[in-house]
């Protein structure tokens, strides 16, 4: 059985063309192998909150796509994963959603073609509401990288500070909300969904994943 949804828009061709610069390494392995890695890596996500920078992420995302290529991601492939991830209508790849800071806009992203997986109003309502106030905020604060002349003039003037310090007001609040969202709204999804990748980043801000850290995480020097 061929797979059944629109992998024909430009932006998800551009991903794939991206991505098929990394195929060659998988050139030699064969469809059951693929299939086989695809399973392990979906075993060790059950379950687990993943950061998108996580190089499995990565990994499982180029894997994704050369099953794609090569029409692995069937039905009847997919009784071969664990039923826990069925396979998403938007790209047929193992449903596995993103959160990110426009989650009160566009729902859970899905990890492979980057189109809504889960619309906001199938959110659990407390989640929804959660998530709601969460991304309204950050959208508010991270809207100063946007902001023309005219609007920064603004802000100064009814702020009565150097758009410098507004801007360093906003990198933190940012970094909080992301801190924020590791450690309350995260775990949230777990209770509903088979696993969660969240976003840990924000490059308009230059805020790293290792800026993002619980104060609770162990130090372990290598
Ligand atoms: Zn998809």
């Amino acid at each position: 059985m061929g797979c059944c949804c629109n992998r024909n828009t430009e932006e998800y061709k551009q991903r794939v063309r991206w991505l098929s610069e990394y195929h060659a390494v998988f050139d030699h392995l064969s469809n059951e192998k693929l299939l086989e890695h695809e399973t392990d890596l979906l075993n060790i996500f059950k379950g687990q909150s993943v950061r998108l920078s996580h190089p499995m992420i990565k990994y499982f995302q180029m894997l994704t796509a050369v099953c794609a290529d090569r029409d692995l991601l069937t039905p009847q492939n997919a009784q071969k994963f664990p039923k826990e991830f069925p396979l998403a209508s938007c790209c047929c790849g193992p449903a596995i959603g993103i959160l990110t800071p426009f989650v009160h806009k566009a729902g859970l992203i899905c990890l492979h073609c980057q189109e809504t997986l889960v619309p906001l109003e199938d959110f659990p309502q407390w989640l929804r509401e959660v998530c709601e106030s969460w991304g309204s905020n950050y959208e508010k604060w991270s809207s100063v990288v946007r902001w023309n002349q005219e609007q920064q003039a603004r802000a100064e003037k009814m702020s009565g500070k150097p758009i410098g310090a507004i801007y360093e007001d906003s990198y933190f609040q940012c970094k909080d909300l992301l801190k924020k969202e590791a450690a309350e709204i995260v775990p949230g999804f777990l209770e509903h969904y088979p696993s969660i990748v969240w976003q840990d980043f924000d490059p308009a801000f230059n805020i790293r994943p290792e800026d993002i850290i619980s104060e609770e995480t162990p130090v372990q020097l290598f």
